[in-house]
């Protein structure tokens, strides 16, 4: 009864509130799927198990958005402010589409496809209510610092 609950786009979000990435991994064959789904695409295995993610991964594709929805409007996005929306291969396989955190969105010739991502959280308001959302941003040079 709990299981399949825990396999819907509201319980990914519920996850993000509590600052977790997961995804789900088929108990028979092995593969990841980000959000997490019921049911395996590759074997239609349904024995499937939740999974917390690293956050690594890598830039696979992005986008500069201007003309922006209202809900971004809301957190002052716009024309004069545009923000950015990528794919993400994460380090365990799986691509994840998500907005993209501490990179100049007015300067998208600067973002490189490959950049070293950290997945982070962070808090918004919509409509008086609070929200998490999933980022990603550069994994900043951390290990590489001296
Ligand atoms: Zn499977």
């Amino acid at each position: 009864m709990a299981t399949s609950n825990e396999f819907t786009v509201g319980a990914f979000q519920g996850f993000i509130d509590q600052r977790k990435l997961v995804g789900s991994r088929c108990g028979q064959c092995g593969a990841l799927f980000v959000p997490p789904r019921a049911l395996c695409h590759k074997c239609q295995g349904t024995q499937m198990n939740l999974e917390e993610l690293s956050g690594r991964g890598t830039l696979a594709g992005f986008t500069s958005i201007s003309i922006v929805p209202s809900a971004m409007a809301q957190e002052g996005y716009g024309r004069d402010k545009p923000y950015l929306t990528g794919v993400v291969a994460l380090a365990e396989g799986p691509h994840i589409a998500a907005r993209l955190a501490d990179m100049d969105a007015s300067k998208p010739q600067e973002v490189k496809i490959g950049t070293s991502l950290q997945a982070a959280f962070q808090d918004t308001e919509h409509e008086g209510q609070r929200r998490v959302v999933l980022t990603f941003g550069p994994a900043a040079q951390r290990k590489s610092r001296r």
